[in-house]
């Protein structure tokens, strides 16, 4: 029987050494952050002294990402509801139709986009007021 050693074989995995001097594909957030693209579509944020708790926002949701939180501060007199929409990021897939809809243009997508939480309540989020 004649037998051959597979030098290929043996040293294939010593290539991976190659990837230390390599330039990294990913950055390293939290220490180095991306430039945010102008226009992206990020965070929700409602300004509450405008909006009016109509609703419209929820009911063009073809997500069924937003259901309307009551709330006890008088923010705006208009809202006779007492109502604010609540977004749920487990559903939305940020189309904007809730604030092309939405007639005093309270709500709106703000670019800033990056959200960590190992709560999943967190992802029920209520927009920033501003
Ligand atoms: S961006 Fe689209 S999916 Fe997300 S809450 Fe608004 S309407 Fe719903
Ligand atoms: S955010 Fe706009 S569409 Fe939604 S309840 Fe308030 S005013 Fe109405």
């Amino acid at each position: 029987m004649k037998w051959s050693i597979d030098f290929k074989g043996v040293l294939s995995p010593f290539g991976i050494l190659g990837a230390m001097f390599q330039k990294p594909n990913t950055i390293a957030y939290p220490s180095v952050k991306k430039e945010l693209v102008t226009g992206y579509r990020g965070f929700h944020t409602n300004l509450l002294a405008t909006c009016i708790g109509c609703a419209n926002c929820q009911d063009v949701c073809m997500n069924e990402a937003i259901d309307m939180i009551k709330i006890d501060e008088v923010y705006n007199e208009k809202n006779a509801s007492q109502c604010i929409p609540r977004i749920d990021y487990g559903r939305c897939c940020w189309c904007s139709l809730c604030t092309d809809v939405c007639p005093p243009h309270s709500l709106k997508l703000e670019e800033e986009c990056i959200g960590i939480s190992k709560y999943a309540s967190d992802f029920l989020y209520l927009p920033k007021n501003k």
